[in-house]
């Protein structure tokens, strides 16, 4: 049985619909499980013929046990199907060469990670508010630079008892991002553009968030409000699985025998994906380096590399855009393992944070888990043109900062181990950055360039992203900062207020 508590509180144990329905601690901690599920060598063979649907039956039920595999076997089924999945192997491993793969994690609805965590969340949180006893609506309401919106609306579209709201910044993504949210189809869903940027976006949700005239408002009609990112532990569990998906493929394909280390790199923005990686290393994963990529924005790499953790730095709009962050939400997390669980450390280090922007910590606690390096635009745009000349792959920009830090890992330690490297987007949804590294001319309109890039790679685009031509956009409202919490209130009464 595992139970979960904050990161700010050792007393507090809660079960996991709890700590999936309340997102984030009300003392501004993060749940985590009190222990990790532990994967014998045995356990692990035996999922090495199954399914990933099969894996993460295993895995989420390990974690999960409020939940019966029933329950979770029917989540699953419906979140992982070739419907939503333009791949059946939905997380495939791909060799790039003996030693080197990718693990691409973008063929979902909407070509980014997400997805995978998206797909599933709505899901467990309403059977969580079921298992609670919880009869209110859910609102889950969320700002986004771009991926997160869209993986959202489509993972909660027409999920009864939910509606959700995304508020993205109007100016601050990209034509095809935009069009991807305003052509939303779902009863339940609403789009709105925010006159700013994406500071401006997120700091005017949060203050919604502690409106308490609107949490007023909430409560009278019996709503419970959510947010749908990456601090709820619902998205980050299902996470965990397509590790232990890589690890079994390997094994399958006979690249490795039961037992070897591998390598693990990942393009890194809030932490969580390459947090889920590190839990499955807890949980016995034979993983022997985890690698954190960052672009030009490089707090973590200066974190892992000193221990000191400083957001005081210049913010930098980068060709990897889901990585441009300062502060890491899911850091935590891993502190507080790494803490020996000492709730007193990260009140500490958090309390610092807050009012001087910056904490460190014994880099010697870092070192044992993780290698971290950066990687600037030229640098991602060289890896990109040298991934698909040398192996024909072509790879998103976030891809490339993967497999650039991995690269100078290499030449820094000459460590061979079978690497994989975490592929978080599908090339097609950045298409200009890739044909202006391929050093192509680039076209004016979005899906000129898809056409322009399928063209050359000789790939198929997915559906998803050349279908949004043809759709109409139902969408197009952009409002002040200052008015999202008046939007918000009168969209909810037009529904059933
Ligand atoms: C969100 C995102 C990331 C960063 O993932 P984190 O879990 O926030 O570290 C990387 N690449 C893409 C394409 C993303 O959408």
């Amino acid at each position: 049985m595992i139970q979960y508590q904050s990161t700010r509180n050792q007393q507090k144990k809660i079960s996991a619909s709890k700590a999936i329905l309340s997102g984030i601690s009300d003392d501004g901690g993060l749940f985590v499980p009190t222990k990790f599920p532990q994967i014998s060598k045995e356990d692990l063979e035996a999922l090495v013929r199954s399914s990933y649907q099969k894996r993460a039956l295993y895995l989420l039920s390990s974690f999960l046990s409020d939940f019966s595999e029933k329950e979770l076997s029917s989540y699953i089924n419906k979140a992982y199907h070739s419907s939503s999945f333009s791949d059946i192997r939905i997380a495939p491993l791909i060799p790039i060469n003996d030693h080197t793969y990718t693990l691409e994690l973008w063929h979902g609805p909407t070509c980014a990670f997400k997805d995978i965590a998206l797909q599933l969340l709505p899901q467990l949180l309403t059977a969580s508010a079921k298992k609670e006893n919880l009869k209110k609506e859910i609102v889950i309401l969320t700002a986004t630079s771009g991926d997160t919106g869209k993986a959202a609306l489509e993972g909660f579209k027409n999920i009864p008892n939910t509606r959700i709201f995304v508020f993205y910044p109007a100016r601050g993504v990209s034509q095809i991002q935009r069009l991807q949210m305003t052509t939303q189809e779902g009863n339940n869903t609403f789009v709105f553009g925010v006159n700013g940027n994406f500071d401006d976006t997120q700091s005017a949700i949060k203050k919604v968030f502690n409106d308490p005239n609107f949490n007023r408002i909430l409560k009278n009609n019996h709503l419970i409000l959510t947010s749908a990112n990456s601090i709820n532990w619902g998205r980050l569990v299902p996470q965990i699985v397509y590790y232990f998906s890589a690890y079994c493929d390997l094994i399958q394909q006979g690249k490795i025998v039961s037992g070897t280390p591998i390598n693990i790199a990942v393009p890194t923005g809030n932490f969580g994906n390459i947090l889920a990686a590190y839990y499955a290393k807890q949980m016995g994963l034979p993983i022997h380096k985890l690698i954190c990529a960052s672009n030009a924005n490089d707090v973590l790499t200066e974190f892992i590399q000193t221990g000191v953790y400083n957001k005081n730095r210049r913010f930098f709009k980068t060709l990897s855009p889901s990585m441009d962050i300062l502060i890491s939400s899911n850091l935590e997390r891993l502190i507080f393992h790494l803490a020996n669980r000492e709730v007193s450390v990260i009140q500490d280090l958090y309390a610092k944070l807050e009012k001087k922007g910056a904490f460190s910590f014994p880099v010697s606690l870092l070192k044992n888990d993780f290698y971290a390096g950066s990687c600037n635009d030229h640098q991602t745009k060289k890896m990109i043109q040298n991934i698909f000349e040398k192996y024909q792959y072509l790879c998103d920009p976030h891809t490339a900062v993967a497999f650039h830090v991995y690269s100078q890992y290499q030449q820094q330690t000459g460590d061979h181990f079978p690497a994989v490297i975490v592929s978080t987007a599908s090339p097609f949804k950045f298409p200009s950055s890739i044909l202006s590294s391929l050093g192509y001319k680039i076209p004016v309109n979005s899906f000129k360039q898809i056409e322009k890039l399928a063209r050359i790679s000789g790939q198929k685009p997915p559906f998803s992203l050349t279908k949004l031509q043809n759709k109409p956009e139902r969408f197009t409202d952009v409002v002040e900062k200052e008015d999202v919490c008046t939007q918000l209130t009168s969209t909810l009464e037009r529904g059933t207020l």
